[in-house]
């Protein structure tokens, strides 16, 4: 069987064929659209041209940035200007064609392709958690996605882990997001540079304000002290969440996926050493392996489809 894949996110909007053994056979990307009636149109020519293309296709998963129901509705997509909240993209998307819909939330469709076909694999107990822009994630539970009463669990870039810290962009303050993001990254690096520490990085760039993650990880791998020093300050800061989390859920397996994949060793060694030390019962227990996710970003079209798939068996 096979499923059309949707992995729409704030700036582009991906479109594939997966089968249900988790193999990508086409995908392509577009720039996301400004309004959701423009995005049924490129839903329904997605469609249009892969039932064309592609025998045994049975179904279709939508999987969007933001918090998406159950049954189907996007109540808060901040990333996603095209929603009205409360708007109904099951019932819209129904209307428009005629197959087997899923929706659910972007996160959960990556972590979904992780746990079944990429690093977590054959797992039963897996913490996804997605470091990029802001910090994403799922817990899957004996391959099903936790989903809470409304299906918004999952939401772990918003747990606050320091009150009164660092502005999140929900809002509020001190979210674990606001500390271990990509975005965080890129903020404690230009405070490094505001206090003259950072020379290597202040080269890289006009001006404080253009530092982000990236030359922090560039910088790292030429072997810059300060930029690991930063990276080290900041790993500290991902692994106090994975310690929290762990204390809720206890994993097998904690899957690192999101944009700072790339980073690599560099992230998960220091990631792992704090890890460690700062769980509680330390070395006297077993504690999950940390990992970087496998699929990368196509994991996000990948369990959107696989998604759809294992609703109609
Ligand atoms: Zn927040």
């Amino acid at each position: 069987m096979r499923a059309i894949g949707i992995d729409l996110g704030g700036t582009k909007i991906s479109f594939g064929v997966v089968q249900d053994d988790g193999t990508l056979l086409a995908e392509y990307r577009l720039p996301t659209p400004d309004t959701w009636d423009e995005m049924r149109t490129l839903i329904g020519q997605a469609y249009e041209k892969f039932t064309g293309e592609y025998e045994d296709i049975v179904a279709l998963g939508f999987g969007a940035a933001g918090l998406i129901s159950l049954d189907g509705y996007a109540f808060y997509s901040p990333n996603v200007c095209a929603f009205d909240e409360g708007a109904s993209l099951y019932d819209d998307l129904s209307a428009d064609l005629d197959i087997e819909i899923t929706i659910d939330n972007d996160n959960n469709c990556s972590a979904y392709a992780e746990s079944r076909f990429g690093s977590a694999a054959g797992k039963n107990n897996v913490l996804v958690v997605g470091l990029g822009t802001g910090i994403g994630g799922a817990y899957i539970l004996n391959g099903e996605v936790l989903r809470g009463a409304h299906g918004f669990a999952g939401e772990f870039g918003h747990f606050v882990v320091q009150r009164g810290g660092p502005k999140c962009a929900c809002g509020k303050n001190g979210c674990y997001e606001a500390l271990a993001s990509g975005s965080a990254l890129g903020r404690i690096a230009r405070e490094y540079a505001e206090q003259a520490r950072a020379a290597n990085l202040l080269a890289m760039v006009d001006d404080i304000s253009q530092i982000n993650g990236t030359h922090v990880r560039v910088s790292a791998e030429n072997g810059d002290e300060d930029a690991l020093e930063i990276i080290d300050v900041f790993a500290k800061n991902v692994a106090d969440g994975l310690v929290s989390l762990t204390n809720i859920f206890d994993p097998e397996v904690i899957v690192i996926s999101g944009g700072l994949v790339e980073m690599s060793d560099l992230l998960l060694d220091p990631v792992r050493k704090y890890f460690h030390l700062e769980s509680e019962g330390g070395s006297n227990r077993p504690l999950a392996n940390i990992v970087m996710a496998k699929l990368g970003e196509k994991s996000g079209v990948i369990g959107a489809g696989a998604l759809s798939l294992s609703r109609l068996v």
